[in-house]
Formats: C-alpha cells, sequence, structure tokens
C-alpha cells in the first residue's frame, strides 16, 4: 500500500473518531463481540494459517494465541462498564464548591505493530484494548507471517468498517509510510532495534507509546530448587514455539553442586516430551531461512549437550542444550528466540545477580527455588518485565497481571485493566458551583488576604 493511500486511511479513521459513535460502551463491547464471533467462525482458517506460517499445531496455537484473545475479549464483556465509568473523586478546600471528575478518554487513533512469533495473540490481545478503550485502530501485521496476515485481513475486513478498525500488510514501504503518520497512540510488539526506530519517529509527533520488546530472559535454578519439575517447565517454557517466545528462557544459570543432575533431568524431559521433533507435526518451525542460520551460527563453538540436529529443509532445529558457554560465547551476545539452551553454572547468588545486572534488563526472569530468602532476593533486587518463581512463561496468561518490560526489553504494560489503562488516558474535569465564590483568588492581593490564604495551607 502507498504513502498517500495510507495517509488517506488514517486520516479517515480520524474523521469516524470525531463522529463519537466510539465513546459508546455499547458500541464498544458490540465490536468486542462481532471480534469474538469471527474469531471463532475462522478458527479453522487461523490455525492452517499458523501452521503453514510457522508448523503450530492446533494444540499449540488453541492454548497459546487463541485461547488469550478469547479471554481477554471476555474480560472486557464481563469489567468495561465499570471501567469506563468517570470515577468521583474529592475536591480539595480551596477548590470548595466544587465536584471532580476523572474520566477515562480514548486516545483516537492508535497504530499496532505486531511480530510473526506469536502472530495472532499479539496483533488481536492489543486490539481488543484499543476497542474497549474507545479507539480506531490501523493494524500492521508482519511480512514474515504473511498467511496469518491474510486470514487477519479477512477477519477486520468482515468484522469492521475500514474507517473504525483496518489491517495493513507488508514490509518496508508500509513500516516506513505508517511512522511518519501522526497517530494518538503506538502500540509495538517487536525487537529492540525496531522498537528505537518507532519511538524516534513517535517523539518526532510527541505520540506516546508502549514497547513490548524482547531481550534475554534468565533462568535460575538454584540447589533447592524441585530439579525434576524444573527441567520439565523450563523445557515447556523454551522449547514452545520452537524457542521463538519473547519470554522464553534465554539462557539458564544453575548451581553448580546440582548441574549435573538438572541436565539429567532436562534431557529426559527433551526424550519424553520433544521425541523425533524434527519428524514432529507438534513441532513449529524456524520462521525463515535467514532465522534458521543465524540459529545454527549460534552453536558454532559450543557443544551441544543434548540435540544439536537441524533440517535446512524443513526449517526445523531439535530442542538442544548447550554447555561450555560463559558470558562471553556468541549465544550470550544477542536474544536466541530459537530452542537452544545455554546452561551456565554458578556458585553464589550475588553472582547472579550482578550478571545480571550487567545485561540489559530482561523482559522476564525465572526463578526455581525452594527457599523463601532466596525467592525474595531475587524478586527484590533483579529488576526484569515479569516472571515466575518455579515455573516459566505462565506469567503471561492472565488479564489480572500487566504484561510489559523495562528498559530495554520495553515500556508500558497491557492484558486486562492494564490494556485499558494504555489505551486510555485520565482526563480530569471540575465542575464549579456558581454560587459561591471564593474573594481569596482574585486581585487585588491584600496582605490581609495573604494571611488568610496562608492559613489554608500549613
Ligand atoms: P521486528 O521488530 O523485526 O518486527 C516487528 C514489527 O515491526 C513488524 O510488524 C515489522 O513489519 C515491523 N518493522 C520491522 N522493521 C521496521 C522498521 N524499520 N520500521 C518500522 N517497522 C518495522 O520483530 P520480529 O522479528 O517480528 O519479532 C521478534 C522480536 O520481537 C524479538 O526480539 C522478540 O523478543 C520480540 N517480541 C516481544 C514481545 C513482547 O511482548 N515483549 C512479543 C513477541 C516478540
Amino acid at each position: 500500500m502507498d504513502k498517500l493511500t495510507i495517509q488517506k486511511l488514517v486520516e479517515a479513521q480520524k474523521q469516524y473518531f470525531y463522529t463519537g459513535k466510539t465513546y459508546d460502551v455499547g458500541f464498544r463491547k458490540l465490536q468486542l463481540l462481532a471480534l469474538k464471533d469471527a474469531i471463532k467462525n475462522n478458527m479453522n482458517l487461523l490455525n492452517d494459517a499458523l501452521y503453514k506460517d510457522l508448523g503450530k499445531s492446533n494444540y499449540e496455537s488453541f492454548m497459546c494465541e487463541i485461547s488469550l484473545v478469547l479471554e481477554e475479549i471476555n474480560y472486557f464483556l464481563m469489567n468495561l462498564s465499570s471501567l469506563a465509568r468517570p470515577k468521583r473523586v474529592s475536591a480539595s478546600l480551596a477548590q470548595f464548591p466544587a465536584k471532580c471528575r476523572v474520566y477515562r478518554d480514548p486516545y483516537g487513533v492508535v497504530l499496532i505493530m505486531s511480530p510473526w512469533n506469536y502472530p495472532v495473540q499479539l496483533t488481536l490481545c492489543p486490539l481488543v484494548g484499543a476497542i474497549a478503550g474507545g479507539n480506531c485502530a490501523v493494524i500492521k501485521t508482519s511480512e514474515y507471517s504473511p498467511n496469518v496476515s491474510e486470514v487477519l485481513e479477512k477477519i477486520i475486513s468482515d468484522t469492521f468498517a475500514k474507517n473504525y478498525v483496518t489491517v495493513i500488510k507488508g514490509g518496508r514501504e508500509e513500516n516506513t509510510a505508517l511512522l511518519e503518520c501522526k497517530f494518538d497512540y503506538i502500540f509495538f510488539t517487536g525487537s529492540v532495534a525496531v522498537g528505537k526506530v518507532v519511538m524516534t519517529a513517535a517523539a518526532k509527533n510527541l505520540t506516546p507509546v508502549t514497547l513490548e520488546l524482547g531481550g534475554k530472559s534468565p533462568c535460575i535454578v538454584d540447589s533447592t530448587a524441585d530439579l525434576e519439575l524444573a527441567a520439565k517447565r523450563i523445557c515447556w517454557g523454551k522449547f514452545i514455539n520452537s524457542g521463538q517466545t519473547c519470554v522464553a528462557p534465554d539462557y539458564v544459570l544453575v548451581h553448580k553442586s546440582v548441574s549435573v543432575l538438572f541436565k539429567k533431568h532436562l534431557v529426559d524431559r527433551i526424550s519424553e516430551s520433544y521425541r523425533d521433533a524434527l519428524n514432529s507435526d507438534n513441532y513449529p518451525h524456524i520462521i525463515t531461512e535467514r532465522h534458521f542460520d543465524r540459529l545454527v551460527g549460534l552453536m558454532e563453538g559450543v557443544s551441544a549437550f543434548c540435540g544439536g540436529g537441524y533440517d535446512r529443509r524443513t526449517l526445523k532445529i531439535e530442542p538442544t542444550v548447550l554447555e561450555d558457554v560463559n558470558g562471553d560465547s556468541k549465544v550470550m551476545q544477542e536474544e536466541i528466540f530459537g530452542p537452544l539452551l545455554p546452561v551456565l553454572e554458578y556458585d553464589d547468588i550475588n553472582d547472579v545477580v550482578d550478571f545480571i545486572r550487567q545485561r540489559s534488563k530482561p523482559l522476564a526472569l525465572y526463578l526455581f527455588s525452594r527457599d523463601k530468602q532466596t525467592i525474595g532476593y531475587i524478586t527484590r533486587n533483579v529488576q526484569f518485565g515479569g516472571g515466575c518463581v518455579n515455573d516459566s512463561v505462565i506469567h503471561l496468561a492472565t488479564t489480572h497481571m500487566p504484561f510489559g518490560g523495562v528498559g530495554d526489553s520495553g515500556m508500558g504494560g497491557y492484558h486486562g485493566k492494564d490494556s485499558f489503562n494504555t489505551f486510555t488516558r485520565q482526563k480530569s474535569v471540575l465542575i464549579k458551583g456558581r454560587r459561591l465564590d471564593n474573594s481569596l483568588r482574585y486581585p487585588p492581593f491584600t496582605q490581609s488576604k495573604f494571611n488568610t490564604l496562608k492559613k489554608f495551607f500549613k
């Protein structure tokens, strides 16, 4: 789509927003219901597209993509009326007599840019928040998941008028044209590098942003951990979607006293859950040859304790545990975003904290431990977007907690109430009584008025 068409589309959405239709909470709920129906009616198309783009099984697609969107919609169908209601707050004594109200105002026309790894969930969950907040939305999907983009475009165009919600597919040209438009809000999910491009472009228009980015999420296994359970839950979080998950455990830091046993459990778990992964229909492939080659390159110079096999024809890489890795290894210099799990040993938990602090603030952190002191110490003293104790990844699968990063892993958060807060702003309005009027604020400013005024602010 060319620049002029994109600009006209954004302008048309602005005009639609100013009709005021999206302010109506009943209207928003009807749109959410329509979206829910459309998702259910197109479930097969979505599943097929996710299989074509990523090799995701229907099971994984439902568990990690579609169910999350349905839950988000259901949350808003239940809670939107109370969330959207203006809140009464007290007026201060100096404002007497007055009533104060805080309204939740939609931003207007929002741009949602989504990545390819969970292309349904990471496009539609923000959209649900945008609709619930009373906004219009332009959605930009990733060029690397073209089949899903096609189905999303169909679902959105069948369900919504173009000047309310629309999908723009494409690559560089569309991305650049979009970022030149003046949106009222930008919600971006993707890499740190592109996040910086988006924020730079947004700054030119003073457009507020949410950035949901990536990075290396550490996973700590201490000497008190239930090692078998840790191995099971780390493998699940790491190898789901073949490791192409923003919050996947990127690497493990295991206490050296339990390292051998922990790695044995990892191997057992991999052979139980991911047998013959390269030929399994339940094991997704790497998105493109370029991403595949990068991952194969990351294995150079380190030994695979388990796995390490790959098939360029199908773009699949076995669940792989890497050892002999240290902080300087190539695989520790960038977000892995694939099924390679480096395991590093530590001796002292303080060294773990230093190790993490020396790197970018992670999107997620996981700690496997039975020791309350260690749990308290790590959760309080390390900065990370969010995480789990004795599990991985699942902290994001709820409408009750915000999901988001910190520092290089992003800014802002969403899901449930936090999506609503993200896609609306607080508008404070004071309704002043007309009868009483405090003369203190009006000139002339005499000494006696000043003395009285000061008494209010002791
Ligand atoms: P990406 O940054 O390459 O692309 C994301 C989106 O930005 C796509 O729609 C793409 O078309 C667009 N884009 C690409 N280059 C652009 C440019 N120069 N200007 C404007 N837009 C551009 O990310 P990706 O490869 O699709 O996704 C992988 C990354 O996303 C990983 O780093 C991962 O950790 C991160 N991620 C984060 C989350 C999260 O919720 N925090 C979720 C999924 C993925």
